[in-house]
């Protein structure tokens, strides 16, 4: 897994667990006393927080490059400028998400009426990484308030820049009685996980998830989990591999390849792999020079465990393109590996990082059994012109998701749900899959007693009633 917080959590004082657990209790009377349940209250909420993006975006930018040396373009299009799309798809569908919805009722039953209706959960907690830190913790807001909710945001101590950010931010654009930041790590976290809360909305690495689920037993706490893992892009020959490599480059070294969706490794199907390589190389220097570091559109390495962690990698295989690497700036070049066997270290964990292994694998049998093998991905990708391989894709893998073509982007589909399957997460977000993440669907059955019809449902039974 790319980060395993292995050390016991040192735990933190006795003031700072009561504050917040005092604060976790405010929010539950403002939302006992009925203050997040209005659609205006949650319009409002929606609002103010496009209005935090829109005038704040300067020190928003500043803030991810300082964490993570993002470029204002790709701050925009990925984290800021994403979760203003889902407020504004929110806002302009909430009322029909949030209609109820009418089922038809048996015979036996009628007359009578019988309807869906969505109701808020109460007050929840959202723990977010670092890898866009903007992004996964307001896109995860913006449902949560959208079903009517108070909520607590754990943005993540590894973009400290971001994490202080949203804590100055948040309670000036939003409702402070009923949204709060709490910054911290594992200490803080493991406070707040021993709190009652409604639903937990965990985005992170899987060992976490485990911790998370565990603590949310006590409370019959439901929970979702946006997990990772290895999303694989698998290459069939045949294809214009030159924009296969440039989309993949794109989709990979976006962010310096710290995305959870990125393509972690190709599966270059029959011959192509070498083209392909080549292909990827001449992308990575179209896109970012031939000195990359000095690009200003190339991201930086989160931390220096991360650091270690990936450039021990580079030993997995052969340096087609890319390698070097800077640990005072944290800096690793975009790195094509060839000639990699799944037996490697950089086959054993999620890469989360800029190094894109090539694995050959002689026909689609041999990539879908290599698939099928592994725990289920995030994302799996696909390039090929045959409709019998995307359809062979569809029926015969598991994912969290699957795109033809390009990676990364189906996230930017804002009505595609968004989630893991497996050993990459539970449940889902974005637009509807958000509202039905942060409610509680509730059947709702009227029956008039003005015609009593169910005398054939109550005792005593009778040889009439029998026959009917
Ligand atoms: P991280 O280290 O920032 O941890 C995530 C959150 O968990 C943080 O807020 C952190 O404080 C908290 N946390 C850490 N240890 C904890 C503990 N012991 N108890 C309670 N809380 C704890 O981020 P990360 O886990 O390194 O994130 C990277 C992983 O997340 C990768 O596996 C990546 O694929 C995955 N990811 C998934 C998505 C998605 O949407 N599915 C998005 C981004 C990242």
């Amino acid at each position: 897994q790319a980060t395993v917080q292995t050390a016991a959590p040192a735990p933190i004082d006795g003031d700072a667990a009561a504050r917040i657990g005092a604060l976790v209790r405010d929010l539950r009377v403002s939302f006992a006393a009925g203050r997040t349940k209005p659609v205006a209250w949650r319009r409002t909420q929606l609002r103010g927080l496009r209005d935090l993006l829109v005038r704040e975006r300067p020190a928003l930018e500043e803030a991810l490059r300082s964490d993570l040396g993002k470029s204002p373009l790709e701050a925009h299009t990925t984290e800021i400028g994403f979760v203003l799309n889902e407020i504004d798809h929110t806002l302009r569908h909430l009322s029909s998400w949030l209609r109820p919805q009418r089922v038809s009722v048996p015979m036996a039953l009628a007359p009578a009426k019988a309807r869906t209706v969505r109701e808020p959960l109460g007050t929840v907690l959202v723990i977010s990484p670092w890898n866009y830190p903007v992004n996964l913790a307001l896109a995860p807001l913006v449902g949560a308030l959208a079903a009517g909710n108070a909520v607590v945001v754990k943005p993540s101590e590894l973009s400290p820049a971001t994490s202080a950010l949203l804590a100055d931010l948040l309670p000036r654009y939003l409702d402070p009685k009923a949204v709060a930041v709490v910054e911290g790590g594992v200490a803080e976290s493991t406070a707040l996980l021993e709190q009652r809360f409604d639903h937990i909305f965990y985005t992170g690495n899987a060992q976490v998830a485990r911790i998370v689920m565990a603590a949310a037993v006590k409370h019959l706490t439901p929970v979702t989990l946006e997990l990772g893992g290895k999303s694989p892009a698998i290459v069939e020959p045949g294809v214009d591999l030159a924009v296969t490599a440039r989309r993949l480059v794109w989709g990979k070294f976006t962010n310096a390849g710290q995305t959870c969706v990125a393509p972690d490794y190709v599966l270059a199907v029959g011959d192509c792999a070498d083209a392909l390589q080549r292909e990827l190389s001449a992308a990575v220097t179209e896109m970012f020079g031939s000195d990359p570091q000095a690009s200003p559109d190339y991201g930086r390495i989160v931390n220096e465990r991360h650091f270690d962690r990936l450039t021990a990698l580079l030993d997995s295989g052969t340096v087609v393109s890319g390698g070097r690497h800077d640990r005072e700036a944290l800096y690793i070049e975009p790195t094509v590996l060839g000639g990699v066997t799944a037996d490697t270290p950089v086959m054993a964990e999620e890469i989360f990082g800029p190094i894109l292994p090539v694995l050959r694998v002689p026909d689609l049998d041999a990539a879908i059994a290599f698939v099928n093998e592994r725990d289920k991905p995030l994302a799996l990708y696909a390039f090929t012109g045959s409709e019998e391989t995307r359809r062979r894709l569809t029926t015969e893998t598991s994912s969290g998701g699957l795109a033809f073509g390009l990676p990364i982007a189906h996230l930017a589909v804002p009505d595609l749900p968004f989630g893991g399957v497996g050993e990459s997460g539970m449940g889902a977000y974005h637009a509807t899959a958000s509202i039905d993440t942060f409610s509680h669907t509730k059947p709702v059955l009227e029956k008039s007693l003005a015609l009593d019809t169910m005398r054939l449902a109550y005792a005593p039974v009778t040889d009439l009633k029998e026959k009917i």
